[in-house]
């Protein structure tokens, strides 16, 4: 193999070899690259277009597609064709659950705190596995324009995303065989993709309004040093360029007389017309009057009328910046740019409103759809070292975390995250009156703690004994600008508390670090893999002792039939987890939630009735 070197400064690795920027939208993905004369460029693949559509359908056959090709499956095969998974990615079925109708593929209902699945045939996939796909086609599509392997990528996410789905982003990057030098934020790289915070003389506060397809956000970020820290974020999940097609086939389907529900039954036509009402909208960025046929419907439409029916959207978003602002304790005059991100930023009312309501000209120069994918190109270049200007700062070259469930590694500090750094998660206990908790600190970029280096150990002891779940473990990882990493757990509920501290370079030469980076991008895949296997297992494990437990304390509610059946799942759910595949086990614990849901419910009817019974309401 061919020797590397690695940047100790950047944690990255010192190789006349592309990094790409990826950026991985609800919508629309896309990848792109610093090109030879310096100039951050998307890829276009010959003839397959910049925009790849964040789609992927599953054949008959096991056989996968991604992009504008699964997109065609929306209508013909919906409940194979997953779209919007990026809402999915690390988000359990409670986070989800109120808008879980807007998916018309299956998603796994396990009415837990796990993270959800996409059930497709007999098959399950996580989100981060979809993602992979899509991730997996993009950099198909880089090597394929670029003649080159790529490797190494940055990929994007919104502000607001949290550890969980950052977490879930970085698994995805692996799973495609991507090493994800830096997971960065969306408004962050519109920013660098305009030269904002590139000087690090400048202090600036800048707005970033980005409307895509089905998602809306405004970040206000404040820019010193050529450090980007976000001051508030704001607007919603569910508010896009869709809502506006939606709002036009509306207008057509009154203007024509058309009977509302017997188009919804008809989804061809519906498909067709959507398409027509999206054709219109991005006709208004150059013309003001449209005027075609879907069969024999008139779609006519002028930009006056258009802009009358999606200025209710606009206004929303309008209250955001609002919001945005209240939040992050700023006035209008105090933010110095407002760069416009998404395809929807196209349309002419949206940039007249922000611009008034910013009270100054928005940046648009650079295509909004492409915007975040160049600037994560601009930090790819950057992480590569390629920009001697740019200021870098001491960063960390390994990732600190903690030991989890099944001895995995469960990051707190990313690599490559600049020092002085905090980061905290939330752990619960998995036992009924567990008092003791153990608290295992590790370094290095494996799945598995077991590969990686050991740090430190303690117990946080004194955990008032509780059900498994309820005790709130706060551990926070604190590393100052000397390499010190200062190790914090506390219990919430109860105040107990343990601190200790490590020095993490000490004791580890270049060479070690070196081989711990290039050993986890051998393993990346497989690790992934395994680790998949390890949650699922671990998932299987719980819901055994849930349910073994539930049987002993509430038996009685239970006919001898239900707990021979019950029992019967619960063997065969042992059995699996013992010959560990990941599909087997993820099938038997649906199976097992299926069955054992009424039982659930019962007892809580149960419960009522016999407080019901004690009050005696005579
Ligand atoms: P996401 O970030 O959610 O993946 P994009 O930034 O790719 O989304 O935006 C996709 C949206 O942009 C779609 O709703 C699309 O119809 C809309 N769009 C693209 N071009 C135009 C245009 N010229 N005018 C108005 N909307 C447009
Ligand atoms: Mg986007």
């Amino acid at each position: 193999m061919a020797k590397v070197s690695i940047n100790l400064a950047t944690g990255s690795i010192q190789k006349e070899e592309i990094i790409v920027g990826i950026d991985l939208g609800t919508t629309n993905s896309l990848v792109a690259f610093i090109n030879p004369d310096k100039n951050a460029q998307v890829i276009n693949d010959t003839g397959k277009g910049v925009l790849v559509p964040s789609i992927v359908h599953f054949g008959p056959a096991g056989d996968v597609t991604v992009g504008n090709e699964a997109k065609e499956f929306l209508i013909t095969d919906p409940y194979n064709t997953i779209f919007s998974v990026k809402r999915l990615l690390g988000r359990s079925y409670k986070d989800i659950e109120n808008y879980k109708d807007f998916f018309s593929y299956k998603v796994i209902d396990d009415d837990s705190e796990s993270l959800v699945k996409i059930n497709v045939g007999d098959k399950f996939y996580t989100p981060i596995e979809l993602s992979g796909l899509i991730l997996k086609e993009l950099k198909a599509r880089a090597e394929h324009a670029l003649k080159t392997p790529v490797n190494r990528a940055v990929i994007t996410v919104p502000a607001y995303f949290n550890d969980s789905q950052r977490q879930a982003t970085r698994d995805a990057g692996k799973l495609a065989g991507l090493d994800v030098l830096r997971i960065v934020n969306e408004p962050t790289a519109a920013s660098l993709a305009y030269g904002i915070g590139l000087n690090p003389e400048e202090t600036k506060t800048i707005a970033v309004y980005d409307l895509g397809g089905g998602t809306f956000d405004v970040s206000i970020l404040q820019i010193q040093s050529g450090i980007f820290e976000v001051l508030s974020t704001n607007g919603d999940t569910f508010l896009g360029g869709d809502d506006f097609d939606r709002a036009i086939v509306d207008y057509w389907i009154e203007k024509n007389q058309l009977n509302k529900a017997e188009l919804v039954a008809n989804h061809e036509l519906a498909q067709e017309l959507r398409l027509k009402a999206e054709e219109a909208k991005k006709a208004f960025s150059h013309q003001s009057l449209f005027n075609e046929k879907v069969g024999d419907i008139w779609c006519t439409l002028d930009r006056d009328t258009f802009e009358q029916l999606i200025l209710p959207k606009v206004q929303q978003t309008i209250t955001a910046c609002e919001n945005a602002l209240r939040d992050a304790k700023l006035s209008i005059e105090q933010i110095d740019e407002v760069v416009m991100v998404g395809g929807s930023t196209r349309t002419g009312l949206v940039k007249k409103m922000v611009g008034d309501f910013f009270k100054r000209p928005v940046h648009d120069e650079v295509n909004p759809d492409e915007v975040v994918a160049l600037g994560a190109a601009i930090q790819a270049d950057i992480l590569a070292g390629n920009r001697k200007d740019i200021l870098l700062l001491d960063v960390t070259p390994l990732s600190l975390g903690i030991e989890t469930m099944g001895g995995l590694m469960d990051v707190i500090i990313p690599r490559n995250s600049k020092v002085p750094t905090k980061a905290g998660r939330q752990y619960t206990t998995s036992k009924d009156g567990q008092v003791n908790m153990k608290i295992a600190v590790y370094q290095g970029e494996r799945d598995l703690i077991k590969e990686n280096r050991k740090l430190a150990e303690f117990e946080l002891k004194g955990i008032p004994a509780m059900p498994a779940g309820f005790p709130k473990v706060d551990i926070n990882f604190l590393l100052n600008a000397d390499g010190i990493l200062k190790i914090q757990a506390i219990e919430l509920r109860s105040g107990v508390k343990q601190e200790v501290e490590v020095k993490p370079t000490y004791g580890i030469t270049d060479d070690q670090v070196e081989q711990m980076l290039m050993d986890s991008i051998t393993h990346a895949k497989e690790d992934v893999s395994q680790r998949m296997l390890i949650e699922a297992r671990t998932e299987g494990e719980q819901m055994v002792y849930t349910v073994e437990g539930f049987i002993k304390k509430h038996g009685a509610y239970l006919s001898a039939n239900e707990i021979t059946a019950t029992e019967k799942y619960i063997a065969d759910l042992k059995s699996i987890l013992a010959t560990g595949e990941k599909d087997a086990i993820l099938k038997q614990i649906d199976a097992v939630n299926e069955f054992t849901r009424p039982f659930a419910e019962r007892l809580m009817d149960q419960a009522i009735n016999t407080a019901m019974k004690g009050k005696s309401i005579e």
